[in-house]
């Protein structure tokens, strides 16, 4: 079965192809020639994922998938959340964004904080939405050189290290993204049982 990842991240898309089972032919927008940006304008990461996942299958008229992810932190009144790619600017640093959550947050003690995954699927013309929330903590400095984006300061609850200091594996274990992508997985499992 074909299936579109509405992504330009190749590694991104070479993530999920490990994760699905080979008989899912996973097609990146690069596949497709599409080389625009997808606009992220809206205001939670559940419409984001939404508008992307619409927009290819309007385009394209394909069974095709989207993710949104956003790290919302309690005593931040969820910030940076739908906007954690551009928290300081529209050059999606992320190192200033760790320094922008960093300073915002300041010695505050209630450091809880979750990642959320929403995956909007587009699936012979139904819309299906699959959530992976994870909860953790944001430590005071940023540690370990792995991962990606606000990795290095968020502690996931039962452990005492940060994602920047797990391997791909163990991340991938206990991660919003997995966690989002295996009710996909489960999902279009049932579909093709
Ligand atoms: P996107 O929706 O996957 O593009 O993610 C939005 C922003 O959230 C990214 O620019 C990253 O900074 C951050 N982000 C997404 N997933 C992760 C993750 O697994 N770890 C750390 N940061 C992430």
């Amino acid at each position: 079965m074909e299936l579109v990842f509405a992504s330009h991240n190749e590694n991104k898309v070479s993530e999920v192809r490990k994760i699905l089972p080979p008989n899912f032919k996973i097609i990146s927008l690069n596949d497709l020639n599409f080389f625009d940006e997808i606009p992220e304008d809206e205001e939670t990461i559940e419409k984001n994922a939404i508008f992307k996942s619409n927009f290819i299958y309007e385009k394209f008229k394909i069974n095709v998938f989207a993710d949104d992810t956003g790290l919302e932190i309690k005593a931040l009144n969820n910030l940076p959340g739908v906007k954690s790619a551009r928290y300081s600017g529209l050059e999606r640093d992320s190192s200033k964004n760790i320094n922008k959550v960093l300073s915002n947050l300041g010695e505050e003690s209630d450091r809880k904080a979750r990642f959320k995954t929403v995956i909007s699927l587009n699936f012979n013309g139904e819309l299906k939405l699959f959530e992976g929330i994870i909860n953790g903590k944001i430590n005071y400095t940023p540690i370990g050189d792995n991962g990606f984006g606000y990795d290095p300061i968020f502690i996931p609850n039962n452990f005492n290290k940060t994602f920047a200091e797990m391997s791909l594996t163990q991340k991938n274990k206990i991660s919003h993204r997995s966690i989002a992508i295996n009710k996909l997985i489960s999902f279009l499992g049932k579909v093709y049982d």
